[in-house]
This record gives structure tokens, sequence and C-alpha cells, in this order.
């Protein structure tokens, strides 16, 4: 089927120029995209396939001795209590994220969890392409009795975790005309022991899939490291053999490149450099914990591979990318760096290059047919020179117009065909509700109470100031 998409601005893609382009050819459809802006269909390598519940609760709020890490506040239970993720509908959390990558112009994902199989029937009624596998680990976070964050070992689950990842892959890897693809998601580095990265490189290597961990994602883990191993989290993962080109980190915000990690001599970002290793980097989640990479530019600068990802709510790369490049500003104190161009590259051909594919992130002769068109004449995006500045520094997800993935169109007047979006919203909101009506209270009672006001918006937030007071 040949479409054309005429009358818009054309983001296309030759030898690393953007360029416009002519068709002359026979059609089967025509597509006016007057006044609109016509962009490969964005990447997004690091998101998590469920409602965020868990996510959504921390926000404002969580334990001061967990610094600015979110997830640890919802994911470390005591022993033998399902964490809040676990306890979730998994196949809800799955067509929620689905729906919203796509309706905010994402037409390739990696969404890591343990929902590989839920998520398979969704993309492929929804469109998506995806690079997929159930996530394993060795260790659970966890809370003793006194509190304390620990962690609860089971190496045997770690190794059948990856068993099962190996066949998911074997049986599922290109799988709906190409669009499921394999890559092994051994979950965080301080959760993975050191036989369970050895053995991912080997199985990586063998079903030669791609391979992404969490990594440098906190300051705990971060020292955990360079407690158990004498290690920082990007020497451990050289040493097991996992660092090299089809390696993403997720995250890597805390290295010796930053300000806290106090680590002198640092070789981090040379590791990550030599080896082809590239980074997810998701600026949104940790600007919401205070914290930010440092930085997107000595990253850059130093020849890592940087892709973006949404992480945990929303699944909005356009804002992402606006977020990459604010944050890389502030945190350089320099407006000549972070440029709507570079994030713009991040979310497109970044997230390409960190998947190995060329046919990817790009218009181009010989690229999947995976499009989004964007329309820029709106009141909040106003008069524009140059439309990827339009694009960056104005425009939200909402925005998105079309998206066609692998030549099928999947949002169409921005909506996602085949999903009643108020119908996804209103079974969210009740799955969510349920999720947090089962949080314990002595969850809350260890997060800061001072920040809560007594006259928060949400009943949620008053019944936390009433059980911390
Ligand atoms: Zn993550």
């Amino acid at each position: 089927m040949k479409t054309l998409i005429h009358g818009g601005d054309l983001v296309a893609y030759d030898q690393g120029r953007f360029v416009g382009a002519r068709y002359d050819g026979v059609l089967d459809a025509r597509v006016d995209a007057t006044g609109k802006l016509v962009i490969p269909g964005l990447v997004n390598i690091h998101c998590h396939p469920t409602t965020e519940a868990g996510g959504r609760l921390v926000a404002d709020v969580g334990r001061r001795d967990f610094f600015q890490t979110g997830f640890l506040n919802y994911t470390a239970t005591p022993k033998g209590v399902p964490s809040l993720d676990a306890r979730a509908d998994k196949t809800l959390g799955a067509r929620f994220a689905l729906t919203e990558l796509l309706r905010f112009g994402c037409t390739t994902a990696v969404p890591i969890g343990p929902s590989a199989d839920e998520l398979l029937p969704i993309a492929d009624a929804l469109g998506l392409r995806m690079y997929v596998s159930p996530a394993f680990k060795s260790a659970d976070y966890c809370v003793g009795d006194d509190g304390r964050l620990a962690y609860d070992w089971n190496e045997p689950a770690g190794l059948a975790g990856l068993e099962r990842a190996k066949a998911f892959i074997a049986k599922y890897a290109g799988a709906q005309n190409g669009r499921v693809q394999g890559m092994l998601f051994p979950y965080q580095i301080d959760t993975c022991s050191p036989a369970l990265l050895k053995a991912t490189r080997k199985a990586a290597d063998e079903l030669r899939v791609g391979v992404e961990i969490h990594a440098g994602q906190n300051l705990l883990e971060f020292h955990e490291m360079l407690r158990r191993h004498g290690r920082t989290p990007v020497e451990h993962l050289a040493d097991t053999g996992l660092l090299g080109p089809d390696l993403i980190i997720g995250h890597c915000l805390i290295s010796t490149s930053h300000s806290l990690a106090a680590v002198p001599g640092g070789r981090d970002l040379a590791l990550l450099a030599n080896s082809g290793t590239s980074v997810a980097h998701c600026p949104l989640v940790f600007a919401r914990r205070g914290n930010a990479l440092e930085s997107f530019q000595r990253y850059r600068e130093r020849g890592i591979n940087l892709g973006l990802g949404t992480d945990t709510y929303p699944r909005d790369l356009i804002s992402e990318m606006r977020w990459a490049s604010l944050v890389g500003k502030i945190v350089e104190r320099d407006f000549l760096v972070a440029t709507s161009a570079d994030v713009f590259t991040a979310a497109t051909l970044g997230g390409a290059r960190a998947l190995r594919r060329d046919d990817l992130g790009r218009l181009a002769p010989g690229a999947k047919a995976d499009i989004v068109v964007v329309d820029l004449r709106k009141l909040r995006i106003g008069p524009y020179r140059d439309p990827i500045k339009a694009l960056v520094q104005c425009a939200t997800g909402d925005d998105v117009e079309r998206v066609i993935v692998d030549g099928r169109t999947v949002v169409e007047n921005g909506q996602v065909l085949g999903v009643d979006e108020r119908q996804l919203l209103a079974d969210a909101q009740r799955e969510a509700e349920r999720l947090w009506s089962t949080v314990p209270e002595w969850h809350w009672q260890k997060w800061t109470a001072d920040e809560l006001s007594p006259q928060s918006f949400s009943s949620l937030d008053r019944d936390l100031g009433r059980q911390s007071s």
C-alpha cells in the first residue's frame, strides 16, 4: 500500500541530514498535511507497561532515606508481601501503556517488566513495534522489620527467569510482521547476581539480541555496588561482560560524572563511550525527584549514544524531549547545549541506534513506514520558523494527529484506532484506586509528612496527612 502525505514540513533523512522529499509514483491513498509536521515515528527505549499507580502516588512525597529515588517507595515491601506493581492488573496496564505510547507518537517501544505475554496480543491489535521479553532478577527489594531497605535473594529464580526470557524470544522474535523483537531485561544491576549478568551476556550473544538493564539509577544503588564489589555500576557491567553496543543502560544518571557520586578518578563515561553502550535518558521522572543527568551534553560530547525514554508517566516522548532540552541546559547553565535538534535526534536516531536499527527513527528510502503527523497550527505553538524547535519547545503528545506504523494507520484524528479512550481511562482509574487502597498504613508513615499540605487537592493526600499526623 502506498500513501502520499503531502503539504507539510517533512523531516526526511539523507546521510545524516534533514531534507525534503518528493514522490511521483502510483498511490493508494493521499493525506493532506498542510500546516503539519511529518516526522519519523518516535523511539521510546525505556518504559514500563503499567498504569503507574505507584509512581503517581509518590509525586512530591517519599522516604528521606531513599534519597531522590521514587520507585523504591512502592517497590520495597516486607518479605512475602507483594508490591503494588506485583498486585497490578498486567493486561490493563499493558493496554493503557501501549495506547498512550501510540497516541503520543511513539511507534517503537521497549516496555520493561514481567508482562511480556500480556503485551503481545495488545501490540498486535494496536500495531505498536516493540522489543520485549519478561524481565528477570535474582533479588527483590524488601524492607526488614526495622524498616531498612534490604535484598531478598533467590538465585535460582533469577536464572529461571532468564530461561523464560530466552524461551519467549525463541518463540516470538520476529512475530507480527517483525514488529515484535526480543531483548533481555536483567531488571536492576543491584538485584541481579554477577552470575546472572554473565549468563545474560552469554544468552544475548547466542540469541543475537540486545540487553537493557537499570543501572546508575539512584545513589543507594551506586554505593551498594561500590560496597559489594568495590566497583561503580558501569565498572561492574564491564566486569561481567555486559557493556557493548548491544547494551542499553536505563538512566545511568549516577555515574562518576555525577556530582553526588563523590568517587575520585572516575572513568564511567570513558567505559561507556569506548564500549559503544547506549543510555536510555528519561529526564522527567528524575526531575520529579529533583535530580538530573550530568549531563546530556557531557555524555554526548564523549560520544555516548543517548536515546530517550519516558520510564513511568506520562508516556509522552514529545514532552520528554522538552524536559531533556531544558534540564540539559539548566545542568550545564548553558543555553547552547541540549538543543531542540539534539533531543529530537535522541528521540529518533539515538533510539534507533541503541536498538541497532538503521531502518527506524528516520524517513528515508528503505526505512520502515513509521510516520507521525503533528498538527502545529495550535495557539500554544504559535508562529514558528523552525518546526523542530516548535515541536520541542511548545508541542505535546496531544498535538499528534496521525500515526502510521509499518505502513498501517493506527492513530487518526488523535484517536488510537480500536480503543475507547474514555472507557480505558475509567478502567485505569478504578484499578489505580483499588491498588492505592491496598497500601498498608505502615508504608505511608515512612514517607515524609511535612510536605503534605492539609489543603491538598486529592482525598488521597488528605488521607496521607491524617495517617501521618
Ligand atoms: Zn525504568
